[in-house]
């Protein structure tokens, strides 16, 4: 137990400086890799095409709606041409037997001709109503033309930025090809005891498990080491892991430290 540093309570790990300064190579790819993961979840066209999504599902409603309301008012429509035909027929048959000369009685003639009056202004109302449910018709049409518009251009926007964000992650894909095996094959030539270090404190520390000690400089946390913590940096055998008494992360010593 070292009295001076009581604040260290990890156990002293050691490691040959060469296998120190190649962590920060993998510590450089790392943080390339993570950039670029970054860089592939947050681009813009995420949230884009998910906006474009949702109101695509919207307007595959509105035209569905649309859809049902012209074909309910064309039912509607069909059923008022019949009522106002029957009607047009049975006036065209009245006034056709009035124009014969065939009902007989006074009595018969009269009902006849209250029946063509009567028929008369049914069919108006008839008209009315056939007239009203196409203008209804109409609009519920236009409704529906201007929902299959609105969801042509949705389907447009949406094949525009997917294959923007598809040329984008494709460029990202591009910068990091082959940086996997790369990190493969630094993380294998370290020690195990070292790498699991730093794996730990990367995972704690947004990332940056390993830092180099330039200029006095940790460049982890950016903080100026001070004197009594340099002495000891100094006195340390090389092959000591080193942690930044600030930021915790693995500090390398290299040529340029400042020591
Ligand atoms: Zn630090």
């Amino acid at each position: 137990m070292d009295a001076a540093q009581p604040s260290r309570r990890e156990p002293v790990l050691n490691a040959d400086p060469t296998a120190q300064a190649r962590l920060l190579d993998l510590q450089d790819v790392d943080a390339r890799l993570d950039q670029a993961e970054h860089r592939r979840r947050t681009l813009p066209e995420h949230a884009e095409i998910a906006r474009l999504a949702e109101a695509r599902t919207a307007i595959d409603d509105e035209v569905v709606l649309a859809e049902t309301d012209c074909s309910d008012l064309e039912l509607e429509q069909r059923k008022a041409d019949v009522d106002v035909e029957q009607v047009r027929a049975r006036a065209a048959r009245d006034q056709h037997r009035l124009d014969s000369g065939q009902v007989g009685s006074a009595k018969d003639l009269e009902n006849l001709q209250h029946e063509i009056v009567s028929l008369a202004r049914r069919q108006a109302v008839l008209e009315d109503v056939e007239l009203e449910i196409m203008e209804r018709l109409e609009v519920a049409q236009a409704r529906w033309r201007a929902a299959l518009a609105e969801r042509d251009l949705l389907d447009a926007d949406l094949e525009t930025q997917t294959a923007s964000r598809d040329a984008e992650l494709a460029t990202i894909g591009g910068q990091t090809d082959g940086m996997d095996v790369d990190r493969e094959a630094l993380a294998a030539a370290l020690p195990a005891d070292l790498l699991a270090l730093y794996e730990k404190l990367r995972a704690q520390f947004g990332g940056v498990g390993a830092a180099a000690l330039r200029q006095r400089r940790c460049e982890g946390c950016r903080l100026e080491i001070n004197s009594t913590e340099l002495g000891r940096i100094r006195a340390a055998p090389a092959d000591e892991v080193l942690r930044c008494e600030e930021c915790r992360r693995i500090l390398v010593r290299l040529a340029d430290s400042g020591l």
